[in-house]
């Protein structure tokens, strides 16, 4: 069978690829011509990228240059045509490395090349699915003994599924919306997309031809969870609309009690002998409990909860919080509204992306359905810029001056770069610059993607940037504190989610009785984010210490995670054990040895003053502190030792 990545085979006519290549990636078009030709001299000459950086997929080449790449690219195109498209020859390592270095123009250290190919799969092999290795040894009887429920259908839910499908694992996934996605499915406001590319952004077992944006909108999203749901044969393991309200552990029977509660109120319980939390972090809005709320006339809904029934054409908005969510909503309502006062509290860093809001073109999806591995090294293009890069930059040296701008040398660069975007977009508005700049070290909170919609916006006639504080509402207005009444009509509240808040409002009782939100409080943890002691068979995906604030993507977090419960279930089947649970010593040290490093970051340091990663004592235990290539090695494969089984 042909390697899915290799393309499809085409005739297309010599002009039609010229066309095509007008729109392509060259330096990524120059890697699948070595696989095509088989000829590596051909990134050993003078044409190749002159640099990295986040979505510049051009590599910065010349007009010229990418000219001359495009004439030499259409010659050996048409010659793999004209051979028929023959299925290329694999790539030894050395020359993987090679290409690999070539395209990110800088060396890509030893640890992180096993890394690399397993998430770009140029063998055609999904190498980190279930279904051929690790449950060799378990008789297939014993898998069908031992079901399992899922709790959500987002992202790391549906992929839960597609990963014990292959175990042959029987499973359940209960899903409180009517459809998968979760973020992707509740999150309908104006606006809504994704910023981490998608070519990326996906799972990286699944080909990336199909999305029509480079960073797409939440319809295509939903659609594209919804597609990969159906291919998988995903679709009749799922109970929608139905709630899990609690799980509680039978030690006795070594089982898990999971209660749901239908739409309609009916309740019932599913018993499994584990269960895999795959709720995520930014699911329960959080609405800020200011004076008055309840006596505001208007309508009034979450950004999450975005209520289509109201047309807000011709009608006062008030946007309160624009964080992500509020940064999207407002270019995309302003047009329609007949004015918008937008109330932000803490202003946000922002970079410059180009790519933000363009389609991809027919060249490019040409490309990725023809061209061998280009889809594949288009994924490394992106995803390397954000691999473990903004974690370096986001460490804090402590002998570095005046911590309330910067807090190191690179932080202070980074903070010159992003001003210089923000203020070049204000022109002579100093009132305005005084407002959009942010006063706290750069990347102290999530970095937001731009490509100026957003102060096209905010200089608007009919758009207000409010920054002093909310006082109070009233039924037809917002109160700052400097006694302004704001008299708006509708309010769309962009605050948030309950982040700190895992998994609530469900109630998860484990090993005697113990409640695991009682258990956390304010300080959630898990060892690998996954595992928690007294909770025997439990395991989450996207749990506590495992959100990504410096790049990556939460779906390759997700596809660690899942490898390594997949591994747990493996012990747990294999040598026929009743439960298993982390070491309380082993969980203990993982939290010590996380926390320990994320003071170091940036993300906890003291300047940060309003940030959904903090808890109330100022600790982050919601984000990642670690590199990708870290938490991928040691979620590869499971430490029995770590575990308690029973
Ligand atoms: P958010 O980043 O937490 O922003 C909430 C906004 O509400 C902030 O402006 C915040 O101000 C404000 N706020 C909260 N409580 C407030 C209070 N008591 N008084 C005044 N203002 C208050 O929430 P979000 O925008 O929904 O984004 C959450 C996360 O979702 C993002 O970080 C991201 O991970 C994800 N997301 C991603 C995308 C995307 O991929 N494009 C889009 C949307 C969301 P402060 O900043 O002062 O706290």
């Amino acid at each position: 069978m042909r390697n899915p990545h290799a393309g499809q085979p085409f005739t297309t006519s010599d002009v039609e690829i010229a066309e095509a290549l007008l729109d392509v990636s060259i330096p990524t078009l120059m890697l699948s011509l070595v696989h095509m030709s088989g000829d590596p001299a051909l990134i050993r000459g003078a044409l190749r990228p002159a640099g990295l950086f986040l979505n510049e997929v051009q590599g910065y080449m010349s007009e010229d240059d990418k000219a001359a790449a495009r004439a030499l690219a259409l010659r050996v195109i048409a010659d793999y045509r004209d051979r028929g498209c023959p299925e290329p020859a694999p790539v030894d390592g050395a020359l993987l490395k090679e290409m690999m270095e070539w395209l990110v123009c800088e060396p890509v250290p030893d640890e992180y090349v096993p890394m690399v190919l397993e998430e770009m799969e140029l063998d055609g092999t999904d190498g980190r699915a279930v279904r051929d290795g690790p449950y060799a040894d378990a008789s297939a009887a014993a898998r069908r003994d031992f079901p399992v429920v899922v709790i959500g259908c987002g992202e790391s839910g549906l992929l839960a599924g597609i990963r014990l499908l292959e175990a042959g694992i029987p499973f359940t996934i209960v899903e409180k919306n009517a459809g998968p996605g979760g973020t992707w499915y509740q999150n309908t406001y104006p606006g809504a997309r994704v910023d981490v590319g998608n070519h990326f952004y996906c799972y990286s077992f699944e080909p990336t031809d199909q999305w029509t944006h480079f960073f797409a909108e939440q319809p295509e999203l939903q659609a594209y969870f919804q597609r990969v749901m159906d291919d998988r044969g995903v679709t009749p393991h799922v109970r929608w609309q139905t709630e899990v309200v609690a799980a509680t552990w039978d030690e006795a029977a070594a089982t898990w009690d999971v209660r749901t509660r239908a739409a309609d109120g009916t309740e019932s319980t599913l018993r499994a002998r584990a269960v895999i939390s795959a709720v995520g972090q930014l699911d329960r809005p959080h609405i800020p409990p200011i004076d008055g709320r309840e006596s505001f006339a208007g309508n009034a809904f979450h950004s999450a909860r975005w209520d289509h029934s109201v047309d807000l054409r011709g009608r006062r908005v008030g946007l309160i919080g624009a964080g992500a969510s509020g940064f999207q909503i407002a270019p995309a309502i302003a047009e329609d509204v007949e004015h918008l006062t937008v109330f932000q509290r803490t202003a946000q860093w922002m970079f410059p992306n180009p790519n933000y809001h363009e389609a991809v073109g027919p060249g490019v999806q040409w490309a990725l359905r023809h061209l061998p591995f280009y889809g594949r090294w288009y994924r490394f293009l992106l995803f390397w810029p954000g691999c473990d890069k903004g974690l370096a930059a986001a460490r804090v040296d402590p002998d570095y001056p005046d911590q309330q701008r910067a807090v190191s040398e690179i932080n202070e660069l980074t903070r010159l770069v992003f001003t210089e975007w923000i203020t070049s977009q204000v022109g002579d508005d100093t009132e305005l610059a005084d407002k959009v700049v942010p006063d706290y070290p750069a990347t102290g909170k999530r970095t937001l993607q731009d490509n100026g919609s957003w102060l096209k916006t905010l200089t608007r006639d009919d758009v207000d940037l409010v920054r002093t504080p909310i006082d109070h509402l009233t039924p037809d207005a917002v109160v700052t504190a400097d006694g302004t009444h704001h008299h708006v009509d509708v309010i769309v509240y962009a605050t948030g989610f309950r982040a700190g808040d895992l998994l609530w409002p469900m109630t998860v009782t484990g090993r005697d009785g113990r409640d695991l939100r009682g258990q956390w409080g304010e300080r959630p943890a898990a060892h690998l984010g996954i595992t928690v002691p007294g909770f025997p068979n439990f395991f989450c995906m996207y749990g506590p210490g495992t959100n990504l604030a410096s790049g990556g993507s939460l779906i390759f977090h997700s596809e660690c995670q899942m490898r390594y419960i997949a591994g747990c279930l493996e012990h747990l089947i294999t040598d026929n054990h009743r439960s298993m649970e982390p070491r309380q010593d082993v969980t203990d040290e993982w939290v010590r040895r996380s926390q320990a490093e994320m003071r170091t970051l940036v993300w906890a340091h003291p300047s940060i003053e309003h940030s959904f990663y903090k808890n109330s004592h100022g600790e982050v235990y919601t984000l990642s502190p670690w590199r990708l290539v870290d938490y991928w090695a040691w979620t590869r494969v499971v430490d029995p030792d770590d575990f308690v089984f029973r």
